[in-house]
């Protein structure tokens, strides 16, 4: 995509319009048998055209990627639109990484509830959790009238500078690959089609568009195609969005190898692959290497390759016709097999109470527990709290960018704007549910005040009066642009908090970021919670939080480093840059992983570095004790079993981790885990079924999985650097088709 072209495509987000509460949920219906889907649109095919089988790969804007092109006829204003033959629905495809978007307030009516961020979502290890966030997104997709969603961010947050990591589901390919295959799996129960993103190695914003990303092929199947195969098989998305920049120097969107060998051939993925917006660079050499649609191709890529010059290829011999058969197939299966041809959209008011509820939830069991000295949380109800930062008077940040939710009341319900940027992706946006005043509906008979932090000596003072104060800190994370190199937050806030501490040590600190920071306060102050991005039910979450009505539950899904020297890149080149478009255009350059898969913890472990917060970690009111580790396999799974006490006098939720290390060495790796609700004094024994891939490393030559034989060592923990309950078992080693 030219330059000129993409600054089209980066114009700032607008806001507005309500929408109004719905009568209830509506029926729900399964999909169809896979086989089903497969007859229906191979039978459905042989009665098209070869015109009728090309327009079904080429999507045009549909008036809502920025807002800024007309709605074509027959569109409702979303990222794309495609008008299809023989008597099929038009696709609606629009964004939705966290929740529906409605850039520029394109929709009138299309205003909907946000979830929190994927990584607050990826804290709660709980893929059914996850399954209901989707759900609740793919159920106001439906009644919006779309029918695909652009959702299912699996890259793997390699860096925790990346400027979508918010959008994601952590470090580790596991996690990942559960929590956001549940996501999609919840998304598709409602007949709209999601699809899973970006594909691959889109792990950081600088030169998204220019760059490639090199890795070992070994390397990159342990890693990031880990994540996304997992959520592959948990989820069955109907399509797969080719990302933006180039893997081992080929364009993801004309990649061979991803698209046609990993994706098409060993995955057996029978759904089709469409383009990130300007992702697409040429016809037959996409078509050939395995891509299926072009995304908003008049619009966002430099040509509309799968347009008249597809025709040409096809026509002139250079892309068989058996292939533009395979593409349409492919699009037409996945739209019966999530049922959008039976149950179509019908268009009605949200249920934004029970939505909203959704996204509490998931808040709730999502926010981490990070310190909490003398058991300074939960807050005693009559305690005079000083509530200070962070806009926690008006409602909690969101993350910028393609994910943006247009949040059910703004803007007449006090969204605020932030220190203004006026480029893209402008201001942040934050969501109308205040914790401030959730906390005085949670303690009405106790003395709240607020300030605002931007005065130090008034928000000090403030302090020093109230027997605890709350300190909000916010980070805006957006789409385009990675986090700052030195990892810390902006403005005052850093100086804020120091001070409060210093006035008054009973302080906690709610954390509101996209990412890990670094935390120079941390010894002074008393608690530290990160909510991340809260989302659409975040203020009644996090008061409810801070007064124990509900008891944290939230695990690590990313390291926090103690100093970004720690990380295996300690700079990203290009992060320098002050404007959006230097930096996703940055340069050519090429970025090498030379860590391989030893991503995130799993390289802290390996060059000994202790971090200021591991992977996995997160405290609760209560108090968990593991015992009894033992490994053991039954045929080819193997097997640890445990128990889990609860050993506090309040219910609480552990998640225990088993995490390995393979004979041949290498950084530890999480193998399974458990999530478990726990009364005081009740003990519980449970088993995990170790995943076998994570046991093995990836054999390119033989290209397959092979897991070594000898002795591997097992951990169970309450994070990757427990070292508490140890264990072995010896393994005679097997391979496994990829
Ligand atoms: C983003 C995608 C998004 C698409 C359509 C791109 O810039 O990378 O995640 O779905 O735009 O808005």
């Amino acid at each position: 995509m030219t330059m000129s072209r993409k600054l089209v495509l980066l114009s700032a987000v607008a806001l507005g319009g309500l929408v109004a509460l719905s009568p209830g949920a509506q029926a729900r219906h399964g999909h169809d048998a896979p086989a089903t889907a497969d007859t229906r649109a191979r039978d459905l095919l042989s009665r098209m055209t070869l015109q009728d089988k090309l327009s079904m790969v080429f999507t045009i804007d549909g008036g809502g990627t920025m807002g800024n092109a007309p709605i074509p006829p027959g569109g409702l204003g979303s990222a794309a639109y495609l008008k299809t033959p023989a008597g099929l629905p038009p696709l609606q495809i629009g964004d939705a990484g966290l929740g529906l978007r409605n850039p520029s307030h394109v929709r009138p009516h299309g205003q909907a509830v946000g979830l929190p961020s994927g990584l607050a979502t990826a804290s709660t290890w709980d893929p059914d959790m996850a399954r209901q966030g989707g759900a609740m997104i793919g159920s106001e997709a439906w009644r919006q009238g779309l029918n695909v969603l652009l959702g299912g961010g699996a890259d793997l947050t390699r860096d925790p500078r990346g400027g979508r990591n918010f959008e994601y589901a952590g470090e580790d390919p596991l996690l990942t690959g559960r929590v956001v295959g549940a996501t999609i799996a919840g998304i598709q129960s409602q007949h709209v089609i999601s699809t899973l993103k970006h594909f691959a190695m889109n792990d950081l914003e600088t030169s998204r568009m220019t760059m490639s990303a090199d890795i070992d092929n070994a390397a990159m199947r342990e890693s990031d195609l880990l994540g996304f195969e997992i959520a592959l098989e948990v989820g069955h998305p109907g399509s797969v969005m080719c990302s933006y920049n180039r893997v081992n120097d080929v364009y993801a969107c004309e990649n061979p190898y991803l698209l046609t060998k990993v994706l098409k051939q060993d995955w057996k993925y029978p759904g089709f692959v469409m383009s990130d917006w300007g992702a697409t660079h040429s016809s037959a050499r996409s078509a050939l290497a395995g891509l299926d649609q072009e995304s908003s191709g008049d619009d966002a890529d430099a040509r509309p390759y799968f347009r008249e010059i597809l025709a040409r290829d096809v026509k002139e011999g250079r892309v068989p016709a058996s292939r533009v058969d395979d593409m349409a197939q492919r699009i037409i299966r996945s739209m019966y097999d999530v049922g959008m041809v039976d149950h179509p959209p019908v268009m009605q008011p949200l249920d934004v109470v029970t939505d909203t509820l959704a996204a509490q939830r998931d808040e709730e069991e999502g926010a981490v527990l990070l310190k909490n000295s003398g058991n300074l949380l939960p807050l005693s109800p009559t305690a005079r709290v000083a509530v200070i930062g962070g806009h926690a008077d008006v409602g909690v940040i969101s993350g910028g960018g393609s994910s943006q939710v247009d949040p059910i009341g703004a803007p007449a319900i006090g969204v605020v704007k932030g220190p203004g940027k006026k480029e893209w992706p402008g201001d942040p946006v934050y969501f109308p549910s205040a914790p401030y005043r959730m906390m005085q509906a949670e303690a009405p008979s106790a003395r709240l005040t607020y300030t605002s932090g931007t005065d130090i000596a008034r928000a000090v003072d403030a302090a020093r009066r109230a027997d605890v104060a709350v300190v909000f800190v916010t980070q805006f994370s957006y789409e385009g642009m990675d986090t700052s190199n030195a990892m810390t937050l902006d403005g005052n806030q850093d100086a804020l908090v120091a001070a409060v501490a210093r006035a008054n040590p009973r302080t906690v600190v709610v954390m509101e970021t996209g990412n890990p920071v670094m935390m120079p306060w941390l010894d002074s102050v008393g608690a530290v919670m990160e909510a991340w991005y809260p989302g659409s039910g975040g203020g009644a979450a996090i008061a409810r939080l801070l007064y124990g009505k509900v008891a944290p539950a939230g695990h690590l899904p990313m390291t926090f480093p103690a100093s970004p020297a720690q990380l295996a890149h300690p700079d990203i080149a290009g992060v320098t840059a002050t404007n959006v478009f230097e930096m996703q255009f940055h340069t050519d350059q090429e970025l090498v992983y030379d860590e391989g898969s030893e991503v995130g913890y799993r390289w802290f472990d390996r060059t000994h570095a202790k971090p200021l917060f591991p992977f996995g970690y997160g405290l609760t009111y209560t108090s968990f004790v593991h015992d009894g580790l033992r490994v053991r396999h039954h045929g080819d799974d193997v097997i640890a079993t445990f128990t889990v006490r609860n050993t506090g006098t309040r219910p609480g939720v552990d998640v225990p981790q088993v995490y390995v290390r393979l004979p041949d060495g290498g950084g530890r790796r999480l193998a399974g885990w458990q999530h478990v609700t726990l009364a005081p004094g009740e003990s519980r024994e449970l088993s995990v079924t170790l995943e076998p891939r994570v046991l093995a490393h990836f054999d390119e030559k033989h290209d397959r999985w092979s897991m070594p034989s000898g002795t591997y060592r097992v951990w169970l923990g309450s994070s990757a650097t427990d070292e508490s309950q140890q264990a072995t078992i010896h393994l005679g080693g097997r391979k496994m088709a990829p």
